[in-house]
């Protein structure tokens, strides 16, 4: 996300250019769609196609139009791979669709349903609330099976499309066999109903049980399993079938209706599936399909993501360590063509930036017109629930990373009333509301687990039960006499964290020690290292009877 920072100039415009190209389709029902195969946990990097077709939704809404998203799953694609950690047995399983594998997790109906649901029970977290349609239902439809009739009687034209798109960059000799190939290909392949499969076959070596042909008059189509040899003429409605996936695409949205849907840059590449699509669209389904809305994906750590790959952050690690509203700010104020980069060690930098966009918002803080101009567009755009009237304060991430880490020395209640303490000051409140207060617990947890997982040394804090041997071994006397004035200072009135910090550098003074000492000696009695949190607040944050009790226990 750091990479994006420098975009300040950047104007949210983009998010207003779709929507005008949307309006012009002028529908009784605007439908947002967004899709995902289903083939392993899904990474973080696809929650940028729903946030983006939320905010179209939202703009659409906001202008008093209908307007709905939809998440289709699509769960009905043939199992290809495993992910490594999957206990089923990839022989038994491959080329069965994800719909019909067993969830070895024990909890869904089948394995594509048990991703679908790891990625939806995270939508209200990040704001959205698309309708969930499960591509293997849709099959089960009268208007998908219409879809694919039409795709039958227009077989040649599908042809002519994909022998035009697919084999547009091939050599003679490659264009050749290609349409070759395509004078007996269907755009329909059976789910065999002895096997299970609509596939044979790994990666390299796919053969799909295609359908050989149709017979429009009687509706029946003749297929063979490539797996097991099965083989049948049948009437189209007592078998179970699927389009191949360009084609799939278009039927879906011929079917769904869709009026636009954003597509990463895989498949929205100039002449990719998403134009192919868009030409079936027209020479078979009769209209002009949906707006494009093309974008660049999200990389973690300055990486490509991907299922097949293993390298998947997953939308739920991200709420485990961020705010749902910081994603979203993320992937709406960057322009959709450039990738936006997640860099977890960054992220108590980045809920700063947000939470100072959010106070602009408000009208806190004094910037210039535009930065006024883009928070009142955009910060509705990234909020995950209704956009509040009035201002909700929010704890530090930083302090809370701090504090959330010293659940063993103090109570819950301690810990709860010294964010309050500092929430207090950090705003100028007298007192803390409902509402601030009930964001609290999610913050800590956060922070909590961002410090763990993601913090550097420096970002974590352990307190030891007691002070090591070795660190009280290597007091001095010079460092003693320090400790003994400091207590006596910690017994006197309680001080702001200033006061205290300065506090520790007069005491140092007074006895002879160099300051930077005199840091280095508290640190290593409070948490066994050289450096730590800024001293003053984090002194006030342990509180005076603990400090007390710790330094006296060296003494
Ligand atoms: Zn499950
Ligand atoms: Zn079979």
């Amino acid at each position: 996300m750091a990479s994006d920072e420098s975009q300040d100039e950047f104007s949210i415009h983009w998010i207003r250019d779709i929507v005008d190209e949307v309006l012009e389709r002028d529908p009784d029902q605007y439908l947002i769609v967004t899709g995902k195969s289903m083939s392993g946990s899904v990474h973080t990097g696809f929650m940028k196609e729903i946030v983006i077709a939320d905010a179209i939704k939202r703009e659409l809404q906001s202008l008093g139009k209908d307007a709905k998203s939809v998440f289709i799953s699509d769960d009905f694609d043939p199992i290809r791979s495993f992910p490594p950690s999957l206990t089923l047995s990839p022989e038994e399983y491959m080329g069965v669709p994800y719909s019909d594998a067993p969830d070895p997790h024990g909890c869904c109906e089948s394995l594509g349903t048990h991703w679908t649901n790891e990625l939806v029970e995270t939508f209200p977290e990040f704001g959205v609330d698309p309708e969930v349609v499960f591509q293997s239902k849709l099959y089960e439809t009268k208007e998908m099976m219409d879809a694919v009739r039409i795709c039958l009687n227009h077989t040649e034209t599908i042809r002519e499309i994909l022998i035009e798109y697919v084999a547009r960059d091939f050599d003679d000799k490659q264009k050749a066999e290609y349409i070759e190939s395509m004078k007996t290909w269907y755009p329909v392949s059976v789910i065999c109903p002895k096997c299970g499969r609509i596939q044979s076959g790994g990666k390299g070596s796919i053969v799909p049980n295609r359908v050989t042909s149709y017979n429009a008059e009687s509706d029946e189509v003749s297929y063979e399993c490539a797996h097991c040899g099965q083989s049948e003429t049948a009437k189209l409605d007592k078998i179970r079938v699927k389009l191949s996936w360009r084609v799939d695409w278009p039927a879906k949205w011929y079917v769904m209706k869709t009026t636009c849907e954003p597509a990463g840059k895989d498949h929205a590449v100039k002449g990719g599936s998403y134009d192919t699509g868009l030409e079936m669209s027209r020479r078979v389904f009769g209209w002009e399909g949906p707006v494009k809305v093309p974008f660049e994906w999200v990389r973690w750590g300055g990486r490509d993501m991907g299922t097949s790959k293993g390298l998947v952050f997953t939308p739920r690690a991200w709420l485990n360590i961020a705010p749902g509203e910081l994603y979203r700010y993320m992937v709406l104020r960057t322009d959709p063509a450039k990738a936006n980069n997640i860099q977890t060690d960054l992220i108590p930098d980045l809920v700063d930036i947000y939470e100072a966009f959010e106070r602009t918002y408000y009208g806190f803080d004094e910037v210039d017109s535009e930065k006024q101009e883009l928070a009142k567009v955009l910060y509705p755009l990234t909020e995950v629930r209704p956009v509040s009237e009035d201002y909700i304060p929010k704890l530090s991430f930083k302090f809370a990373v701090v504090t959330s880490q010293l659940q063993d020395i103090l109570s819950e209640d301690t810990i709860i009333q010294r964010c309050y303490d500092v929430m207090k000051k950090q705003h100028k409140l007298s007192e803390i509301s409902p509402e601030a207060k009930s964001l609290i617990p999610t913050r800590l947890s956060r922070a909590l687990h961002w410090a763990k997982e993601y913090g550097s040394e420096r970002d974590k804090v352990e307190v030891s039960e007691t002070v090591p041997k070795e660190i009280r071994d290597t007091l001095t006397d010079n460092d003693r006499a320090f400790l003994e004035r400091f207590v006596e200072v910690l017994k006197g009135d309680s001080l702001d964290d200033e006061e205290l910090q300065g506090k520790v550098f007069e005491t140092a003074r007074d006895v002879g020690l160099k300051d930077k000492r005199a840091f280095v000696v508290l640190y290593r009695i409070l948490i066994s290292r050289k450096s730590g949190p800024r001293l003053g607040g984090f002194l006030n944050l342990l509180g005076n009877d603990w400090v007390l009790k710790r330094i006296q226990s060296v003494l």
